[in-house]
């Protein structure tokens, strides 16, 4: 084996970056801040200064580590760009840390990723062959490989040649000495928007992070384009066949933040319609409706308001504990549960529950909570699902684990609904799914998202991931 992959596909991410401003690190600390939820295990940033590019990488929080001054003052210059990382079983070393940077023959060059890529095995066993050296075991290394060695003259023509031959999901925001630069992959899998704050264009993950720092929202990076922000304006370029954009469904389901504005509406609206849809597929008699903190929260408001059945915060989200799956193993994830979450025992003693979450992964937290409720004296607990059941692993860059952990590929309805424990177990269709997304049906033929999770389509081939992997579908 050339090189240890098994990592590359666990990390989920959030991008920032700002073009020709006082104060670029403090702002990309704050575009940063907002974009937390996208990645607790690391954050870091690339500033350039005019003549030298500054980086400071560190595992942990934004807040924790880019809250002082002296930190920040290692980061000068007006233009900078950020990550936040999240990865979760195991390889959190701190060299993994983005954004990753090379001197390059042109000049320095940054790079913030999002997403995964999947033809990385081919790629990096040819570029450790012909002599690359790797330093880091992440995918986004080897864009920085193949931006050093292309033969083309110019920085951005470099770029287009590494993106025509990488394959996979990817948001990336670059800097170089006279550049900031976005790219969305052709089919537009990780979100990436463009924004304005008082002259100075700014590249985000979400529209959550332009809202922190005042910043107006111009548009989404298009699937498939480079934004080149210079001096003298922006330029769009897009270099691929134009094909139709397909961006990942979970964004919109669990990913990004509520407040966030995905095509004109705010993901909290998506995430309520789910709720209602599965109100409407579901006709339930009961006294209260519970979401689990904080997935469930935007859907569970849905399904109350559709079904007449009154809201309650049945169960406390403790705010000090992270996302439960940012927990290394099993045991400590199944651990984190119960730190993160407490029964309000008034709203649930002697009642008919209905407990709504956004989504069934493993079925650790499913399970944990039933158990709590009927443990505070509940009389039924029903477990309403505000998406389809997820019966296949995500290779894209959303933490999702392979089959064998995904309870709904291992178990069916009955099985399911046993092993969480429930009275009934209840999941939305991916008809209802759709609709809440505003297409009134899924296109058979080219599906507006790309809802592998559910469906097992990927559209962008796989197989190298699942082989190398040796991960299989029984
Ligand atoms: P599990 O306990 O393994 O079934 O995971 C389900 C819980 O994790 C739900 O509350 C989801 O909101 C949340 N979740 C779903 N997908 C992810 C993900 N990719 N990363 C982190 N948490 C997730």
């Amino acid at each position: 084996m050339y090189c240890k992959i098994t990592d590359k596909f666990k990390d989920e991410c959030g991008v920032f970056g700002i073009f020709g401003t006082e104060e670029a690190s403090v702002l990309t600390t704050l575009g940063l801040h907002s974009l937390q939820h996208r990645g607790q295990e690391g954050a870091g940033i690339v500033s350039f200064d005019g003549n030298s590019f500054h980086s400071v990488r560190k595992q942990g929080l934004v807040g924790d580590n880019f809250n002082n001054k002296s930190i920040l003052s290692q980061l000068p210059g007006k233009t900078a760009i950020g990550h936040v990382r999240y990865s979760t079983t195991g390889e959190s070393k701190p060299e993994n840390l983005q954004p990753l940077f090379a001197n390059l023959a042109i000049g320095g060059f940054a790079c913030a990723h999002n997403g995964n890529l999947t033809n990385t095995y081919t790629i990096k066993k040819q570029l450790v062959e012909s002599g690359s050296i790797f330093q880091t075991s992440s995918d986004t290394e080897i864009i920085l490989q193949l931006v050093a060695r292309s033969q083309k003259k110019k920085i951005i023509d470099k770029l287009i040649d590494a993106l025509n031959k990488i394959k996979g999901a990817y948001s990336l925001v670059i800097l170089t000495n006279k550049k900031l630069i976005g790219v969305r992959d052709p089919f537009g899998i990780r979100p990436l928007v463009l924004g304005n704050k008082d002259g100075s264009s700014v590249l985000a993950s979400e529209t959550c992070a332009l809202d922190m720092i005042g910043a107006k929202y111009v548009r989404d990076i298009e699937n498939g384009e480079i934004i080149v922000i210079t001096e003298n304006g922006i330029e769009s370029i897009k270099p691929f066949k134009k094909i139709p954009e397909r961006p990942c469904i979970f964004e919109r389901i669990y990913f990004a933040s509520p407040d966030s504005i995905v095509g004109n509406k705010t993901v909290y609206t998506y995430r309520k319609a789910l709720g209602e849809q599965l109100a409407i597929e579901n006709n339930l008699v009961a006294d209260v409706v519970v979401p689990i903190p904080d997935s469930g929260v935007s859907a569970a408001i849905g399904f109350s308001q559709r079904s007449g059945i009154p809201f309650e915060l049945g169960i406390i989200r403790s705010h000090y504990v992270g996302r439960t799956f940012i927990e290394p193993s099993q045991t400590i994830r199944q651990f984190g549960v119960k730190l993160k979450h407490s029964v309000n025992r008034s709203c649930i003693e002697n009642k008919k529950v209905i407990l709504i979450d956004d989504s069934i992964v493993r079925g650790t937290t499913a399970s944990k909570i039933v158990r709590m409720v009927y443990e505070a004296g509940a009389k039924e607990v029903h477990l309403g699902i505000s998406c389809p059941p997820i019966k296949h692993p995500d290779f894209y860059g959303i933490d999702t684990p392979n089959y064998s952990q995904l309870i709904a590929s291992q178990s069916n309805l009955e099985e399911m609904t046993k092993l969480v424990g429930a009275k009934s177990l209840f999941f939305l269709s991916l008809t209802g799914t759709y609709k809440a997304m505003d297409c009134e049906e899924r296109n058979p033929k080219a599906p507006q998202f790309t809802d592998h999770c559910f469906t097992g389509e990927y559209p962008i081939d796989v197989s190298e991931i699942l082989k190398i992997n040796r991960i299989v579908n029984e």
